[in-house]
């Protein structure tokens, strides 16, 4: 049987991180499910889908083209037969993501998509609702936050890294816009499991965070 730990939390809290470490550490199947949501965003962008088209878009997850190929050091993400490298990490898709994801029919299609992740010996499932309504038997729930102005800073590092310069005031509206819409939207709202462990992660290192999650699912 297969175990499930799930992560949700904001953008930025360094789930996708975290996630990777813990599922390799593990030996555990990993489930981006934001990339899902993105995956249909880029897809609606590239096939001129408007972004409040529900029935449309609810047709596009349910039909989308995608596969994680796994190798050593990273996960090729491919849409349609083509990879698509970071096309699926704008902001403009990002941003897209947020808005198809509030909408019922494309989470719903989604939804056994992200369930059949889980395979022996186990699964770290990262998102927002992987807690709450995906995996609500997972045997430990972690909601990992940190402060705003820390994920902006995060993020823009990260962009940095990608050669990409962006200012830290600007970031910070996108993070608190997001967050907005994550936790305000009427489907599968933001938030932690009733069951879920919260773990701030704004003074933690990444390794101290993998480090406490391995030891929680150990006990
Ligand atoms: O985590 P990531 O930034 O890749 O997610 C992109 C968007 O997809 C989020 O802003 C959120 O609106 C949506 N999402 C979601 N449920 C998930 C994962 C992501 O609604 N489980």
């Amino acid at each position: 049987d297969a175990k499930v730990l799930t992560l949700d939390g904001p953008g930025g809290a360094g789930k996708g991180t975290i996630s990777r470490l813990v599922a390799e550490r593990l030996g555990w199947h990993l489930l981006d499910s934001g990339a899902l949501y993105r995956l249909t965003a880029l897809a609606a962008l590239r096939h001129g889908v408007a972004l409040d088209d529900e029935l449309s878009l609810e047709r596009l997850a349910v039909e989308l083209d995608v596969a994680f190929l796994a190798e050593e050091d990273r996960t090729r993400v491919m849409l349609e037969g083509s990879e698509v490298g970071n096309d699926i990490r704008t902001e403009q898709v990002g941003d897209a993501a947020s808005r198809v994801a509030a909408l019922n029919g494309v989470r719903q299609a989604l939804l056994q998509r992200q369930r059949d992740f889980k395979k022996p010996p186990g699964l770290v499932a990262d998102g927002r609702d992987m807690g709450t309504v995906v995996f609500p038997d997972a045997e430990l729930k972690v909601f990992l936050t940190a402060s705003a102005e820390e994920r902006a800073r995060r993020r823009r590092l990260q962009l940095q890294e990608a050669g990409v310069d962006a200012s830290l005031s600007s970031l910070l509206k996108e993070i608190q816009a997001r967050d907005a819409r994550d936790m305000q939207r009427s489907v599968a709202p933001l938030k932690p499991a009733d069951d879920a462990i919260t773990l701030d992660t704004t003074s933690l290192k990444i390794p101290e965070v993998v480090e406490r999650l391995t030891e929680w699912l150990a006990e």
